[in-house]
């Protein structure tokens, strides 16, 4: 038992991070004694030509990958199952995972359970899953979710719908490549999802009650990457000093949260995603200013150092209004990157209204909720829910 007063603090243990990173794949292998890697992408990656740089490095130094590109975005526990196969038609000793945080989370997933079997709905929170898998090596390309250094993945269950959390030192790649040039192509919307996704982890890291001094760090370091980029990567997409500082802030984003937590965005968040498909980083763009708003209250001290940290408050000026400052710059940021409400999204409100019992059992459930500042009651989620389709 840990006391409470003591955070563990888990990384990966190698992260090489820089413009061509990527390509130093082979060498990285050959560092921690790995030979036959299983590689898992997605088919647009592969048809877009992006997977063959790693492909042909690998190639070069005589070592042969098994590649499966059969992930989906948001990936399922049937997507997951097909992987699993796939893997084990051949013998390897790791897996990459090249992508965004899809095929990361996959990889994650089929490393896993690889050694221990079963379905990922056997390994939902609040199972914690520390017995590791096959090793993971991780090279994301959306600057977003952070997965390359975190102890989460996120797989819906394909009977249920379910965006299962699943956790544990079992999902924490042993290395990750962090090469920001695999994000100079990517479209508007992708840049603008993503990189809320990340401005999402850093906040809600901030704000946890989990949150200890060493997230702090990286989720105040995190913010003050991403508020001054986010809007300029989507102006200018070959700017790669923006593109560099959103790959890190994405990636100090996931090292924050995956050492504090998330908390009731992404809660709220996961239902969403599984139930309208909407996706990951557009589901929290869609929720961040209300829940921001409801929550601080409980929190002003800490919702105002993020204020500061994304430099739209004075460092002198006080808590409150620093607060508004940043849920105005939410909202600002939303009408900015064009984020639709749920129902400019095409989603019916009867359907929406339908579900939020479900999607409340499933954000509670979840455990996410309770780590924030401001904890709903399940009246109080419905009403939270109610009030981000009418915004
Ligand atoms: P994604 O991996 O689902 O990719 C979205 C689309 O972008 C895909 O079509 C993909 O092919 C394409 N794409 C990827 N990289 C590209 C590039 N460089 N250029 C052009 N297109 C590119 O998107 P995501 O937002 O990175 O990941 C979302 C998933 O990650 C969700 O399932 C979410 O729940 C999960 N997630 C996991 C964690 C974690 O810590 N494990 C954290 C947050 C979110």
């Amino acid at each position: 038992m840990v006391a409470p007063s003591i955070s563990t603090i888990a990384l990966p243990r190698i992260l090489r991070i820089g413009g061509g990173a990527s390509r130093q794949l082979p060498e990285l292998l050959a560092t921690l004694g790995l030979s036959r890697p299983f590689l898992v992408s997605d088919a647009f990656l592969e048809q877009s030509g992006m997977l063959e740089p790693i492909l042909s490095g690998l190639a070069a130094a005589g070592i042969a990958a098994r590649v499966f590109t059969g992930t989906v975005p948001d990936p399922t526990s049937a997507s997951i199952d097909a992987g699993l196969e796939a893997l084990r038609g051949g013998e390897h000793d790791c897996v990459v995972g090249f992508g965004g945080g899809s095929p990361l989370d996959s990889a994650k997933a089929i490393a896993m359970l690889a050694v221990h079997g079963g379905g990922m709905a056997d390994y939902k929170v609040p199972h914690v899953q520390d017995a590791p898998g096959l090793p993971i090596i991780a090279i994301p390309t959306t600057a977003g979710t952070g997965s390359e250094a975190t102890r989460v993945c996120v797989i819906t269950d394909s009977e249920t719908d379910e965006k299962m959390l699943c956790g544990g030192l079992a999902y924490l790649p042993v290395a990750a490549l962090v090469d920001h040039e695999l994000t100079h192509e990517k479209p508007w919307r992708l840049t603008a999802d993503t990189g809320i996704d990340s401005l999402t982890h850093a906040i809600e890291a901030y704000v946890s009650r989990r949150a200890n001094p060493f997230s702090d760090g990286f989720a105040l370091s995190s913010m003050r990457l991403i508020a001054p980029n986010l809007r300029r990567v989507c102006a200018e997409p070959t700017d790669a000093v923006a593109r560099e500082a959103m790959m890190l802030g994405a990636l100090q984003g996931g090292i924050a949260f995956s050492n504090s937590s998330v908390a009731l965005v992404h809660g709220m968040s996961r239902p969403i995603g599984a139930h309208f498909h909407v996706p990951h980083g557009l589901s929290n763009a869609m929720l961040l200013p209300t829940v921001t708003a409801w929550s601080a209250p409980a929190a002003v001290h800490r919702y105002a150092d993020c204020a500061r940290a994304m430099g739209i408050a004075a460092e002198g000026e006080g808590d409150q209004s620093a607060v508004a400052r940043l849920v105005a710059e939410l909202e600002a940021l939303n009408r900015d990157l064009k984020v639709p409400g749920p129902a400019d999204y095409g989603i019916s409100a009867q359907r929406w209204r339908d579900l939020v019992p479900v999607m409340c059992e499933q954000a509670i459930s979840s455990g996410s909720p309770a780590n924030n500042p401001r904890v709903p009651d399940a009246g109080e989620l419905a009403g939270l829910y109610d009030r981000v389709f009418a915004a």
